[in-house]
């Protein structure tokens, strides 16, 4: 440690210089456009593992945080470390799962496989998705020489938005979204005051850039019409869904952050 008088005869040096008295008198204009405040939290992001502020929705373990979308649904099965649904045929009623938390604005990661064995064409081969708010559909199809319409195809946002390009890895082999999803607000007398928008990333491939989307997704009652459902003002939170749409889509690694903007564009 450097003797108490040289610390002391430093101090006063600096304190006294003619450079220490020009700055107190006028900051460089540098300084100017510098930002100290608020500091952002701290997140720990270990290079292997989850960042410190996420929320663990599926590690393989259980399915505590998921529950049947439908009264009197089944729970899907885990096997090998993966939830997985379990197909039923018509008539049986297909099972979603949802979270039985609420989320609005989050960060998304999970990992999904479609089917390695190959069977059906179009929108039955390796069909499943990832519903925000339980709504909003990004899709989830084994889009690898499957030809479909393409704002139905894997990444993209259905019926809503194409994907930018086909990142998707094949059938049968895992597969990463990342996702940034904004929920949308909703003016006090109901009406749309900002829409939903998502970024997605497809095996770490840019698939959705900040899109805006037109409103819910169709599905179920809404999806043999011939226009896209409008919005309808809903809760600012609401579960996140996994689609059951009678494939054996498998998923595995799920977490979110929440975001929590406090307005939204
Ligand atoms: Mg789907």
């Amino acid at each position: 440690m450097r003797p108490l008088p040289l610390l002391l005869s430093a101090v006063s040096a600096t304190l006294f210089s003619p450079v220490f008295a020009a700055d107190k008198a006028a900051p460089p204009p540098y300084t100017l456009t510098e930002v100290w405040s608020p500091i952002p939290p701290v997140v720990a992001a270990p290079a292997s593992g989850l960042p410190s502020d996420a929320i663990v929705l599926f590690d393989g373990k259980n399915l505590d945080e998921w529950e049947p979308a439908v009264p009197g649904g089944h729970p899907w099965k885990i096997e090998d470390g993966a939830m997985a649904v379990i197909p039923t045929a018509a008539p049986a009623r297909p099972t979603d799962q949802r979270t039985k938390r609420a989320f609005g604005d989050v960060q998304l990661h999970l990992e999904f496989r479609t089917p390695a064995e190959v069977k059906g064409k179009g929108q039955e081969r390796g069909n499943s998705g990832v519903f925000f708010m339980g709504l909003y559909e990004l899709q989830i199809l084994d889009s690898t020489d499957n030809p479909t319409y393409v704002n139905g195809q894997s990444g993209s946002v259905y019926k809503e938005h194409a994907p930018l390009v086909n990142a998707s890895r094949g059938p049968g082999a895992w597969e990463t979204f990342d996702v940034v999803f904004i929920a949308p607000r909703f003016a006090p007398d109901g009406k749309l005051a900002s829409p939903a928008r998502m970024t997605a990333f497809q095996n770490g491939v840019l698939v959705q850039h900040d899109v805006a989307l037109t409103g819910p997704t169709p599905n179920g009652p809404t999806y043999n019409q011939p226009k896209l459902p409008p919005y309808e003002a809903h809760a600012a939170k609401l579960p996140l869904l996994l689609q059951d749409h009678r494939n054996p889509v498998s998923f595995r690694n799920i977490w979110v952050r929440e975001l929590n903007f406090p307005e939204a564009k």
